[in-house]
Parts: structure tokens; C-alpha cells; sequence
């Protein structure tokens, strides 16, 4: 089972994206309601070498050189990449030896700081969170670390315009009735004016959260809020690409790989794996009849995670 790498897995933002987990679960500086992943459990803000990098980086070569199709390789998963003291290095090292694209999916609360945002120089695409403006709205969608604080944040995310030349896609979960009102979103495109992102991704709680307290907007409520925010503004679509093939012997282990990092749907899996439904219906029952997995109902679809 690969340690630090998963997928390639259905983005909506990144097509078939290559997972690289840099973060030991859970190490996040914040410990937002809505984490798929769970509760953080170490709230913290001090960038660490968490594991040996080259031995990341290899993996990655390797998982390339046997995958059919990656558009995006994403430093993602078990909790805050730039956490990873390591993160600059390992992205050269990757882009020296591979020509797919790097994406690092942040939720930009250290970009304040000049050695996190040397270390993305490199990327090809950063993908920063902000979900609010207002300070109070902040603490209680995200619930950072006490010493971050959002004016940190949109300065941090200024400076990240000024000094790097890639794609930066800025992503906000809307959340009903906590972030979505007229004011709080006039805020955000105040914001969102001054960083000048390349693309703004309005995205809703789709998947089951690890806390029940969470809403979700509709199609019409996003839509609506997609043109107030401007023409750089896009909902997040759901994902349309051809499945790739896995051989049957590896199918359940690179589900369970992708499972420990994030939760998916009947649908999801099908389109990673390329079986049928049915027969991934059948595997799955088998795995949670196993003990391996645990389904959900959130929203009229059935999601599967790791059971811990
Ligand atoms: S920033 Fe990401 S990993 Fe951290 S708590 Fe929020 S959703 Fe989870």
C-alpha cells in the first residue's frame, strides 16, 4: 500500500488528480465544520519535516511511471500542506523529474509568511481556501489556531499575487445561513478584487462532513451567488471524465488507500475505478461486511469511508 501517495482520484477542480498526503492525519491550523477528514487533532502553526522527502518524491515517480492518466499532481490530504517544512523541495524535486502539472491545495493560513510562500513558487496552481471576511464568521466556519487571524490571511494571500507567476484558483465553501448573507459575501468580493485570482470556486458542503451541523446551498442559491462575486467566479462542476481500468486484485486496496484520506460516493468510486456499478456495489458490501469500510447516507447518496 503506498504511504503517501493516492489515486489518481476524481477532482471537480483538478480532473484525475495524483494525491500526495505530506501531513500526518490529522495536523491542521485550523479545524474547520465542515473537514471530511475529522477532528483536528494537532492544532498547530509550526512548519515540520514530517517525513523523509525523497522518499515521498519516489513515490510519486513511481505511482506515475504505472498510471494511465493524471492531469494534476495535488499536495493534498490528511491535513495543511504547507505545514510540511519540506514542501519547496519536494515540488522541484517532482518537477525535475516529471512534466505533469504540481497543484497544492491550501487553506492559505500561512501564506503570510515568506518561506511558505518560497516554497510555491514553483507550482504550477495553488488552490487557497477563504471562506470569510468577518473575523467572528472565520473562527466559526474554520476554527483556526489562536494566533492566526483573517487579516494575516488576505495579506498573506496580496503578497502570494504579487510574488508568484502560476494559477491561483481561490476556492469558498459557502455554508447556509453561517457565510452566504449579502454582507458577508460583499466583503468576500471586496477581497476577492484585491488578490485578483485567476479563478474563484464557489463550493458547497457535497460530502459528509465529520460534523452534523452543516449546510448545504442549492444549484439556484449558488448560482445566484456565482454572479454577484464576478466573471472570474465558477460553481465547482461535478466531474465527467472517462474512468480509467484498475486490475480487479488492486481494486480494493486503492480504494481503501483513497478512503483513509477522504470519504467518497457510489458514483465517485465507480468513475475512479471503471467497474460497474453493480460490481462496485457488491465489493463495497464486501469490504464493509469485512470491517474495512463504513457507509452513509448524507443528502439521498450513500458515502464510504475507512472505518478507524
Ligand atoms: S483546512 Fe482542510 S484539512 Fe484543515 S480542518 Fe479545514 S478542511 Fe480540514
Amino acid at each position: 500500500m503506498s504511504r503517501y501517495v493516492f489515486g489518481p482520484v476524481p477532482s471537480r477542480r483538478l480532473g484525475f488528480s495524483l494525491g500526495v498526503d505530506i501531513i500526518p492525519s490529522k495536523y491542521c491550523c485550523y479545524d474547520c465544520i465542515y473537514c471530511q477528514i475529522g477532528k483536528t487533532t494537532n492544532h498547530g502553526i509550526e512548519r515540520k519535516s514530517f517525513f523523509d522527502p525523497y522518499a515521498i518524491v519516489s513515490e510519486v515517480i513511481e505511482k506515475v511511471s504505472t498510471s494511465d492518466h493524471i492531469d494534476y499532481i495535488t499536495f493534498s490530504g490528511s491535513g495543511e500542506p504547507t505545514l510540511n517544512s519540506d514542501l519547496g523541495l519536494m515540488i522541484d524535486e517532482i518537477k525535475r523529474s516529471v512534466h505533469i502539472p504540481v497543484a497544492v491545495i491550501t487553506n492559505g493560513a500561512l501564506l503570510s509568511q515568506d518561506d511558505v510562500r518560497k516554497d510555491l513558487l514553483t507550482a504550477d496552481v495553488v488552490l487557497p481556501s477563504l471562506d470569510a471576511v468577518s473575523e467572528d464568521i472565520f473562527r466559526y466556519i474554520n476554527r483556526p489556531h489562536l494566533q492566526i487571524e483573517i487579516q494575516s490571511i488576505i495579506s498573506g494571500l496580496e503578497l502570494l499575487r504579487k510574488d508568484y507567476r502560476g494559477q491561483v484558483w481561490l476556492e469558498i465553501m459557502l455554508v447556509k445561513d453561517i457565510n452566504d448573507d449579502e454582507e458577508e459575501l460583499g466583503k468576500l468580493k471586496e477581497v476577492i478584487d484585491l488578490i485578483h485570482a485567476d479563478k474563484v470556486q464557489l463550493n458547497t458542503v457535497t460530502r459528509p462532513p465529520s460534523e452534523e451541523i452543516t449546510g448545504r446551498l442549492t444549484r439556484e442559491e449558488l448560482e445566484k451567488v456565482c454572479r454577484f462575486l464576478g466573471n472570474t467566479c465558477e460553481i465547482i462542476s461535478t466531474f465527467d471524465k472517462t474512468p480509467v481500468q484498475h486490475e480487479e486484485q488492486e481494486w480494493s486496496r486503492s480504494v481503501l488507500d483513497i478512503l483513509k484520506r477522504r470519504s467518497l460516493s457510489l458514483d465517485d468510486i465507480v468513475k475512479i475505478t471503471g467497474v460497474s456499478f453493480y460490481k462496485a456495489k457488491n465489493r463495497l458490501m464486501v469490504m464493509e461486511n469485512e470491517g474495512d469500510i463504513k457507509s452513509y447516507h448524507f443528502h439521498d447518496t450513500i458515502y464510504y469511508m475507512i472505518k478507524q
